[in-house]
């Protein structure tokens, strides 16, 4: 295999990898040599599709906010699991985050004075949302993508597809990747790597994420021996269109849009009376289920059978549905033929965001272990679970998230790749491991099993769909582990079709899927394990918050026999003392 020598490796061109690479470019003086590694174009990533936008107190006092209240807000959304010390970062660094991208090019909406407005949000005490209209994603990405091309230091792999990450006595050594055009493979070797691949809502049919996501840094991380954190912690986002799951953003609520049931009523009233529609999402989006199952939800042929509420932007009016929300009005227009400022939405709850990942310290460096950090590996934006959004997140506080890890990720690199200590020399251990990465794709190409793999992510998106919801118990769990476990087995007798090299999506589709069978099975093992409700985690068994004895963060490591080991690890309680959440 071709072993290609840089000084940092970053997987992922999203928010958190961009802003990686050019926190690495400027802090080396554009002399560190940079690989950049992406599946998708690096524009296409799936921070694109960040529609409401990026959270920061940009003017503190103003409105009696403060970086405390955003952050008591943050920890109170994560139902107190999220770490105090990493929230205190992420209020503390945000603003500038927001201001950087100012410079880098991003057009935020302003009011007439020139000043950056900020849009209310679920969760938030007060507006703090920096935003681009509805397509926020886009332009911070484009913005960081367009920078990132003035450097010669940087050199991004578009259409490269990660096989495995190689690490040796807690080190990062390569990760090693399959030419998509090609179809061969190389070998990435580094002094320091940094994951920035996403998240993993997809393992979910009925969700707001892409086909890419699929969580394969989270998988390659597991699969290589390192620890996952909250797994169980899967955020439902209450507003899905109804049939396909395409997000209508949070913003829609923001600017004032109502949640609406079949006999008229804005149902939040009952559940969260002083946030109504903008109380966080995991309350937000169990209201609605609660509403559908007792019988006040919706049906309309037009939409299939599912059942839904109504989110109306009417009363918005057409002028700022055009300035605030023209994505929503695009996409309800092509999707279901339906003009939010006419009629009002279809929406359910669906899959959105994974708190879950790898388990990593404050700094986003990867743990070995529950007490060990490894050397030279850090994991970024959603694929890393810091943790600092707990059992829940706060909507607008993943993009800051990404990019104030991924900046702290790019300078760590850079001073590790500087130091003397760090080596891209590979010991004959390495290397065989490199190559045992193309044996077992080879492996993967030619097998002729039974089993089609586009039927085992049928069978996956079901089981997930139907089983490990926003509301569980233990027999569905239960259940959802036996069919997880049979379709672990039954990958084991996998066959790729297509056997060609050059682009290959039938190979790629079929890594991608035991990628997710795997993150599911984390996924259940740690929900099964927590018996109590707590954020996202909702166990119709266990309905309340258990801080005596579930106040902790969940680590899954796999076991040499396939399966999943637990261990838990404390929260850390810095300023914000946990109390019941009422909204
Ligand atoms: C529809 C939608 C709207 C959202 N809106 C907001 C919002 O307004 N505000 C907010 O704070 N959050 C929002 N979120 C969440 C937020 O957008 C994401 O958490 C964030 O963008 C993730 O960025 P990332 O850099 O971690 O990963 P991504 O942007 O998902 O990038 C992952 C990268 O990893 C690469 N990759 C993955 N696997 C491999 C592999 N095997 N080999 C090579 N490369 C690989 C991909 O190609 C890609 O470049 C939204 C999420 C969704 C789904």
């Amino acid at each position: 295999m071709e072993v290609l020598d840089y000084d940092i490796v970053i997987l992922g061109s999203g928010l958190a990898g961009m802003r990686a690479a050019l926190q690495a470019a400027i802090a080396s003086n554009g002399k560190a040599r940079i690989a950049v590694i992406s599946k998708l174009h690096a524009m296409r990533s799936h921070s694109v599709s960040a529609e409401g936008g990026i959270s920061g107190v940009l003017y503190p006092g103003e409105h009696g906010d403060s970086e405390d209240l955003h952050g008591y807000d943050t920890a109170k959304g994560g139902d107190f699991l999220g770490d105090q010390d990493a929230v205190e970062l992420l209020v503390k660094h945000a603003p500038e985050e927001i201001k950087l991208f100012d410079h880098l090019g991003v057009p935020w909406n302003r009011d007439n004075n020139g000043k950056i407005v900020l849009r209310p949000f679920g969760g938030m005490s007060i507006p703090r949302t920096a935003f681009a209209s509805d397509k926020t994603g886009f332009f911070m990405l484009s913005a960081l993508y367009d920078n990132l091309l003035e450097f010669d230091n940087i050199k991004i792999f578009h259409e490269y597809l990660a096989t495995g990450l190689v690490m040796e006595k807690g080190a990062f050594r390569a990760i090693t990747a399959l030419d998509m055009a090609s179809g061969t493979m190389r070998a990435f070797v580094a002094k320091a790597g940094i994951i920035g691949t996403g998240g993993f809502a997809r393992i979910y049919g009925f969700t707001t994420n892409a086909y890419s996501c699929t969580g394969d840094g989270a998988a390659l991380a597991y699969n290589a021996g390192l620890p996952l954190k909250n797994m169980e912690f899967v955020q439902f986002h209450p507003t899905g269109l109804v049939p396909s799951g395409i997000l209508i953003t949070e913003a829609s609520r923001g600017e004032g849009a109502y949640l609406i049931n079949s006999k008229g009523e804005r149902f939040m009233e009952r559940y969260a009376k002083n946030k109504m529609e903008l109380a966080p999402r995991d309350i937000v989006s169990r209201s609605i289920i609660t509403e559908i199952e007792e019988g006040r939800g919706l049906t309309d042929p037009r939409f299939g059978d599912m059942n839904f509420v109504h989110l109306d932007l009417r009363h918005l009016g057409e002028e700022k549905i055009a300035e605030r929300l023209p994505m929503v009005k695009e996409i309800a227009l092509k999707m279901i033929g339906v003009d939010p400022a006419k009629e009002p939405l279809p929406v359910a709850p669906v899959a959105h965001f994974t708190m879950g990942g790898i388990h990593t310290d404050i700094n986003g460096k990867v743990m070995l272990n529950d007490k060990k950090s490894t050397t030279g590996l850090w994991a970024v934006g959603e694929c890393g679970c810091v943790s600092v959004h707990g059992a829940n997140r706060l909507g607008s506080n993943s993009l800051s998230q990404c990019v104030i890890w991924g900046k702290m990720a790019g300078n760590a690199a850079v001073q590790l790749a500087k130091s003397g200590g760090a080596t891209t020399e590979l010991s004959h251990k390495t290397k065989k491991l490199i190559d045992s990465q193309e044996d077992k794709l080879n492996k993967l190409l030619d097998s002729n099993g039974s089993e089609n793999p586009y039927d085992l992510r049928k069978a996956l998106w079901r089981v997930m769909d139907v089983k490990v919801g926003a509301f569980r118990n233990l027999n569905s769990l239960k259940q959802a582990r036996t069919e997880l476990a049979k379709l672990k087995r039954l990958y084991g007798k996998i066959y790729v079709d297509d056997k060609s090299r050059v682009y290959n999506t039938n190979l790629r589709d079929t890594i991608e899927i035991g990628n997710m069978i795997d993150l599911a099975c984390v996924v259940v093992a740690g929900a099964i394990n927590r018996k109590e409700s707590r954020g996202a985690h909702a166990r119709r068994d266990y309905p309340k918050r258990d801080d005596k004895r579930w106040m902790k963060h969940t680590i899954a490591y796999k076991m040499a026999s396939g399966g999943v080991k637990l261990s838990y690890i404390p929260v850390k309680i810095t300023k914000w003392k946990p109390e019941e959440r009422k909204y």
